[in-house]
């Protein structure tokens, strides 16, 4: 059924979007509904990345951390890299990312 991931006592949906266009970016996060939009118009490891990404978004806004796109950015690719060369399993993160689903949410977003 729904693709979630659990995250600081939280259950976020995971939508799959058919095309970045669709959202002006590759992912977005709906804080108050607890929904990550990941696009599927990208590679497998763009997919991941992007959920990182988001996830980061959720942490900052959850924690209430002041952090800009720009560094955010810098996090997503550092902990994707630190995730891909000590080879830790990212199939379960995959499965969420797989698929072509799509569900549709409105509201207040983050790119
Ligand atoms: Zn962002």
């Amino acid at each position: 059924m729904a693709n979630t991931i659990k995250l600081l006592g939280y259950t976020y949906t995971v939508d799959l979007v058919e095309e970045a266009n669709e959202m002006r970016a590759s992912g977005h996060l709906h804080t108050g509904k607890q929904v990550i939009r990941v696009a599927l118009d990208q590679c497998m490891e763009g997919k991941i990345s992007t959920l990182i990404h988001e996830v980061i978004h959720a942490i900052t806004w959850h924690q209430q951390v002041e952090m800009t796109e720009e560094d955010l950015m810098r996090l997503e690719t550092g902990f994707h890299s630190f995730l891909k060369d000590n080879n830790i399993d990212l199939t379960p993160l995959e499965k969420v990312v797989c698929g072509s689903k799509r569900r549709s949410s409105t509201g207040k977003t983050a790119k």
